[in-house]
């Protein structure tokens, strides 16, 4: 297994401009594990509730994700609802139900611990830390991400998660609000002075910014001409970052630019459609060829 990740699986109620979902397959393990799923091998830590649909494993299964660490628990599925009706860049949460998320007990077996590269995915930083804490040996590459809820109810848990990690993802404006910082150079810094020697300030429709050691680059996200459902597009670039750069086993500024790119491309798909419909039912010249659209759109002459 080349990366583990742990976060939410959960039932999202999503309203967009383009509809409504009352109950879809969600949670940013979902997304990311799918979305890494086309690169790389993938574990999957989790809890689920007496709710979930069987047909919701046999998808990941589909992908060749390993949910040996997804366990079932008496209750109910994490849930979350949120819309995005002002500003299709952000989501207004409604709702958030941790339901068995409220006393989960991550287990790793010898695999899952030995993982080289590890997503601690959005979820309660505790659980985050746990997971961590229990790996055997110390992965090439950890990397997190977080929302408002987290930087507001659970400050210091995140702080000391954010020591330990190598790279943050995070949105601009929780870039903003977890270092009270309004310029992002000036928030990659004081990310880069809590631990993290690298970070990705994602931005929306703007895209993404990456700050590294001693550069920084950008990538645009793809203008697609309508946005479906942004719920998952962070997770899904988190996959795509992640699963490019474990699959070249490499995470040096080189393979950092292309996976940005990269999960900029499977962001792109995520927004497509609702939930997780477009992203599950990729191919990878589909991949491929959006791929190659990212290196047009930002590709000019030299100047002379
Ligand atoms: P994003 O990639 O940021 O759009 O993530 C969307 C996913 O985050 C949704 O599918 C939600 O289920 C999940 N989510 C929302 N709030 C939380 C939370 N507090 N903890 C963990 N996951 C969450």
């Amino acid at each position: 297994m080349k990366i583990l990740v742990v976060g939410s699986v959960a039932y999202d109620a999503v309203e967009t401009p383009a509809g409504k979902r009352e109950s879809q397959l969600g949670g940013s393990a979902s997304y990311f594990s799918v979305s890494a799923s086309y690169f790389t091998e993938v574990g999957l830590i989790g809890v689920i509730g007496d709710d979930f649909d069987p047909a919701d494993r046999a998808m990941y299964e589909s992908h060749d994700i390993d949910t040996s660490g997804l366990i079932e628990a008496d209750g109910k599925t994490f849930r979350w609802a949120g819309e995005y009706m002002e500003d299709i860049n952000t989501a207004v949460t409604l709702d958030t139900q941790l339901n068995v998320f409220g006393d989960f007990e991550p287990e790793l077996s010898e695999a899952h611990a030995n993982a080289p590269y590890l997503f601690l995915a959005n979820i309660d930083p505790n659980i985050q830390l746990k997971v961590l804490d229990s790996m055997a040996t110390r992965p090439k590459m950890v990397a997190n991400d977080t929302m408002n809820l987290w930087i507001d109810i659970a400050n210091s848990a995140l702080t000391d998660l954010i020591s330990k990690v190598d790279t943050l993802l995070i949105n601009e404006e929780e870039a903003k609000q977890l270092t009270g910082e309004e310029h992002l150079p000036d928030a990659a810094n004081a990310i880069f002075a809590l631990g993290p020697n690298s970070t990705v300030i994602k931005r929306g429709e703007y895209g993404v910014t990456l700050f590294g050691e001693n550069f920084s680059f950008a990538a645009p996200a793809y203008p697609l001409e309508k946005v479906t459902d942004p719920t998952g597009a962070g997770d899904s670039f988190a996959g795509g970052f992640m699963g490019y750069l474990a699959s070249v086993d490499k995470v040096d500024q080189e393979s950092l630019r292309t996976a940005a790119v990269v999960g900029s491309t499977m962001a792109s798909f995520a927004v497509e459609d609702f939930g997780l419909d477009r992203i599950k039912n990729l191919t990878h010249p589909d991949i491929g060829e959006r791929f190659e659209a990212f290196v047009n759109l930002t590709r000019f002459s030299p100047l002379k």
